[in-house]
């Protein structure tokens, strides 16, 4: 008998031949059990998607319920089926004028495809102007506008009419003319290693596209539903997108996306051609279930607004260690550098030892990801610290 492990490299595609491996039987809160019951702590959330933990209570009554109701019923936009509305309707109580429709997709990329399709259909124009060492997802167009050469390479010819402009760099918006369509930006880019925007730059950004007619796509995928210490990330900001993308920690556990314009904006899709964006899958009635017990959870307490507090211990505890050369922290989501690159494979192996989960940004190599759920408590907060100094002792 093949054990799961030989099964996993034998029958699955893989992304990378460098996995994590574990092989985790059960997850609550913050913790995973492998199977042979070592507990780890997961400093990553699944990658931000576990925001209020493994398994919430709340998201598993959710979800059980709308099981008794009905999975699939039709393709998305047929029918009327309840949790799409009611999250809907919640999305929009939660945001600001003039977001106010939300279309459902499954993922992150999709909904990143679905904006970008809208950008370009609303204002009539095919220039997309992103920024270098932004990720957006993996699909072509998503691909695209992702601004890292060595994702992209192998895959060209990729959309056409992308320009790549430099994150935070005022003289590069004057690449924003009344030919583009849209701009697409993180608040704070993750996957270069939590660089924020800064407040004069979006200010700019936002005068000149107003100006050109532009729309701005804020990819909130990863910084979205509470990550920052606001339920989205541009609430750190006098700004309000036209498109607003999320995806990740909304579904609470299971997959979903969305992207949510003005009523205006979003009805373009429906006409010249009808069915200009359609998805099978898209909102899952589960999905949509878990999402909206999810973002009960997030609204109802101080989650959000401990995510501050929780993401400074975390960073006052760690930045002096003599293994750690910088870090940058927005909210609860750290980037932590290691002094030296060669020593990221060891510090991997140290931190499954040690007991816990993180993971490394894929523009900044040496750079590991910190972002627990945030509902990590104090306790829980300070067996992790003293987890990962151990691990970072390890390294010197
Ligand atoms: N945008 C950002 C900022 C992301 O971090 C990701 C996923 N890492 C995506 C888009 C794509 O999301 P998905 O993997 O769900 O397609």
């Amino acid at each position: 008998m093949m054990t799961k492990r030989e099964q996993f490299y034998r029958y699955l595609g893989l992304p990378s031949f460098n996995p994590l491996e574990l092989d985790i039987v059960k997850a609550e809160g913050v913790y995973l059990w492998d199977r042979d019951g070592k507990e780890y702590i997961d400093l990553v959330a699944g990658i931000t998607v576990s925001n209020i933990g493994h398994r919430h209570p709340a998201v598993l009554d959710a979800i059980r319920k709308q099981l008794d109701q009905y999975l699939h019923l039709n393709v998305y936009g047929e029918f009327i089926q309840a949790p799409q509305v009611q999250l809907a309707v919640k999305l929009v109580s939660l945001l600001p004028s003039p977001l106010e429709a939300v279309y459902f997709v499954n993922s992150g990329s999709e909904a990143m495809e679905g904006a970008l399709k809208l950008a370009k259909r609303f204002t009539g124009r095919t220039e997309i102007i992103s920024f270098r060492n932004a990720y957006h997802g993996s699909t072509h167009g998503s691909l695209s506008i992702t601004g890292h050469e060595s994702l992209k390479n192998a895959f060209r010819p990729l959309l056409p009419d992308v320009a790549m402009a430099t994150f935070n760099n005022g003289r590069d918006l004057e690449m924003i003319s009344s030919r583009t369509a849209c701009v697409v930006i993180e608040l704070v880019q993750a996957e270069a290693g939590i660089v924020r925007a800064e407040e004069n730059y979006i200010r700019e950004l936002k005068k000149i596209c107003d100006r050109e007619g532009v729309l701005i796509i804020l990819d909130d995928v990863q910084m979205g539903m509470g990550r920052t210490g606001k339920l989205f990330s541009f609430e750190h900001y006098d700004f309000v997108p036209d498109i607003l993308v999320l995806a990740k920690a909304l579904g609470a556990g299971m997959p979903l996306g969305a992207f949510i314009a003005s009523r205006n904006v979003m009805d373009t899709l429906a006409s010249k051609p009808e069915l200009g964006h359609i998805t099978t899958f898209g909102g899952h009635p589960v999905s949509c279930a878990a999402a909206m017990a999810g973002l009960e959870v997030l609204t109802e307490g101080e989650l959000i607004a401990e995510a501050e507090m929780k993401g400074r211990i975390f960073s006052e505890k760690l930045a002096g260690h003599p293994a750690v050369s910088a870090v940058r922290r927005v909210g609860l989501a750290l980037g932590i550098d290691l002094s030296q690159v060669g020593k990221r494979n060891d510090f991997q192996q140290f931190s499954l030892e040690e007991g816990f989960v993180i993971d490394w940004y894929m523009f900044r190599p040496a750079t590991f990801r910190l972002a627990p759920p945030l509902t990590i408590t104090m306790e829980e907060i300070d067996k992790a610290i003293n987890k990962v100094l151990a691990a970072l002792d390890r390294l010197l």
